[in-house]
This record gives structure tokens, sequence and C-alpha cells, in this order.
């Protein structure tokens, strides 16, 4: 088992920059989440350590040894990728016990190679696909050979690029199950790429959200999660996603306003001791669970909005609003949806807001 670490790496592809001083320790036997939109960098962390790109700046090192000293070969990892690369003349089976046989790969016996197979199988739920060619497999299914003949080896750290993407949504919550007690019984390092923040919080000890080649935010789920550091990490997060209310915060008689271009937001007087009075390119971030709609009447807000739309997720409803220009989300005390236009009342949990510098348009 080893770390790995970036030190200023920066990657570029022609006039792209894939990734822009990248700095990160994985530490040994963490579950470490890249995590970021299409295009942020992700798979091109992994490619590097792999050695399947080079040309970087910075230095790598797994373990102790800088991967520029160690032949591809030499590095000690198991690999998953996206795109699956399975041997298409070879059944399911051979697929996933070919780096059993490997020369490198301690010698086992048959028994033991059916044994191992069998087991990692079972554990994707394709042990009834093992006579199989990979063209006889769904997209869910390559995938999950994929990672199965990833998972059969020992190696120093594993890397898989969005193992489960390609899963519909039912069976991407039984694999990231099984994902997440795979991990904790290997124990091994993993470097895991996603572009899905439900992932990313399920899974891992620490996440690394990347946008456009740099590094956002590293923490730990719940970091990200209570302390987003950007209103681009607040935006990736949640669902339904972070409501961002673009204004200004002012003083006007005694009293503390957020104003934007259609809305005048009363706020609690405790926001009035706060630096974010007047400053420019602010935005304020509710989660839609703090931010509740009522067609009851209530006395505490004055917050009145114009119903638009509503949802329902698992066991909890939620009205989409208009407040002034602003399009909001909010948990709904309705269970059933109101006619678009109706007035409806909000009430701010105020303890939750969050106040970013805006970086993005929504
Ligand atoms: P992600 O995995 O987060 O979607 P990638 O690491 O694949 O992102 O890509 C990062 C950036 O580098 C993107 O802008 C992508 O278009 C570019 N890129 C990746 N591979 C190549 C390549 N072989 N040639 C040119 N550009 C590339
Ligand atoms: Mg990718």
């Amino acid at each position: 088992m080893a770390e790995i670490s970036f030190n200023n790496v920066s990657k570029t592809y022609g006039l792209t920059t894939a990734l822009k001083n990248v700095s990160f320790t994985c530490k040994e036997g963490e579950f470490f989440s890249i995590f970021g939109p299409s295009g942020a960098g992700k798979t091109t962390c992994l490619e590097l350590i792999a050695g399947i790109k080079g040309d970087y700046t910075g230095d790598i090192y797994l373990g102790k040894n800088n991967i520029e000293t160690m032949s591809v070969q030499d590095r000690n990892i198991s690999m998953a990728f996206e795109n699956y690369s399975l041997y298409p003349h070879f059944t399911v089976f051979e697929n996933i016990a070919f780096p059993l046989k490997s020369p490198r790969s301690k010698k086992r016996s048959d028994q033991e190679i059916f044994n191992v197979v069998k087991k990692n199988a079972t554990d994707l739920g394709i042990s009834h696909l093992l006579d199989r060619n990979p063209s006889q497999l769904s997209g869910g299914q390559k995938q999950r050979v994929s990672l199965a003949r990833a998972l059969v080896r020992e190696p120093e750290a594993f890397l898989l690029d969005e193992p489960i993407a390609h899963l519909d949504a039912k069976l991407r919550t039984v694999a990231r199950a099984n994902l997440k007690e795979i991990a904790q019984r290997l124990g091994t390092t993993i470097l895991y790429v996603t572009h899905d923040y439900r992932e990313a919080l399920a899974l891992s000890d620490k996440i690394m959200l990347l946008r456009e080649g740099k590094i956002e935010q590293i923490g730990s789920p719940k970091e990200l999660w209570n302390n987003p550091t950007s209103d681009f990490v607040a935006h990736m997060i949640g669902d339904p996603v972070m409501n961002l209310i673009d204004g200004q915060i002012v003083e006007d008689g005694g009293k503390i306003f957020l104003v934007s271009k259609d809305l005048k937001l009363i706020l609690p007087s405790k926001f009035k001791n706060k630096k974010v009075i007047n400053q420019e390119n602010l935005r304020l971030g509710i989660r839609p669970n703090d931010l509740i709609a009522s067609t009851k009447s209530n006395s505490k807000s004055d917050l009145k909005g114009k119903v638009y739309g509503f949802e329902r997720k698992s066991n909890f409803f939620y009205t989409h609003l208009m407040l002034g220009d602003t399009f909001i989300v909010a948990r709904s005390l309705n269970d059933t949806p109101l006619s678009v236009g109706t007035e409806i009342n909000l009430s701010f949990n105020y303890d939750k807001a969050f106040f970013f510098k805006k970086t993005f348009e929504l």
C-alpha cells in the first residue's frame, strides 16, 4: 500500500491547460475522490500516475518514489478506466483472471485463481456472466467486469475512473455500497474519479474538487458540505442544488437588506457586523432544505414567492418558485403541487446561510 502525492503538477495539451499547479496527498489506505465536472482534469490526474500520459511539470510520488524514476510496469497500481478496455476475445472469466496470470503476479493454482475471480465477480453481481464474451454484455456489465479485473490484484494503489458511472440509477446505488464495502475490506489506497457528488460524499475519506484544472477545495465530505469555500463548491454539492441569490447587503435605516435587481430581502440584524456589507459581487447561498415554503400565513416571514413548479425527492417535496427575478427551490410543506403563480410564504433558516463571492454565472 502506498501514498500518492502531487506536488505542483501542471499538464497542458497544446493550448489546453488540463491541470494547473495541482498539489494533494492521498494517504496510505485513504479513499480519495477527485471530483468535478466534465473536462476538469480528473482523468488526466490518473493517466499521469499510470504513465498513460506524460510530459507534465511538477512531481508525482508513489510512496517514496518519484514516478519519473519508475518504469510504467514498476508502478504497482491497478486501474479501472471509464472505457472498460476489456480484451474482446477473452471471456469475462479470462478478462478478470488476466492480471493473476501475468508473469509479475505471484504464482497461483487454477483453483486459487478460480476462487479469486468467483469471489470478485460475486461481489459485483456478475458471477453469472463468466462464460460470456465482452460483446455480449451491456455497458454497465462491462464496467463491472473492468472493476472486478482491477480488484483481483493486490496493488499499492487503485486508480478508478468513474467505474460505476454507466450503471443505471438503481444499480449504481448498489454498486456504491459494494465499493464502500470492498474499499473497507481491502484497506488499500484508492484514487477515485467521479462527477457524481453523491458517490464522492458516500465513499470518500477526502475529496478534491477540480475546476478547469485547478483545485477548488480539498476536504472531508463533511467539510465540503458544511463549509464550501466557494459558490462553485456549493453549487456542485447537493440536490436540489443550493440556492444562490446575487445581490448586495446594505444597511438602510438601521436595518440590513439583501438587495438584488428585483428583490429587497430583510436580513436579521446579526448580519450587520459581517464584513459582507456593501461587498461587490456577493452571493447568498441557502440550501433548499433550509428554506421552507408554505401556503399557511406565517407572521415571522414577510417574504413571498410565486410558485413555478414542484418536485418530489424521496420523502421530501420541493416547490420551485420565483422570488423577485430569482429562481429558488424550497422545501414544501404542501405534499401536492400548487397552481403556478400561487403566492407562497417563505421562511429562511438564516443560521444556515452562506456568503460567497460570485465566481460564475448561473
Ligand atoms: P475529466 O476527466 O475531468 O473530464 P480530462 O482530464 O479528461 O477531464 O480532460 C481535461 C482537459 O484536457 C479537457 O479540456 C480535455 O478536453 C483535455 N484533454 C484531455 N485529453 C486530451 C488529449 N489527449 N488531447 C487534447 N486535449 C485533451
Ligand atoms: Mg474523465
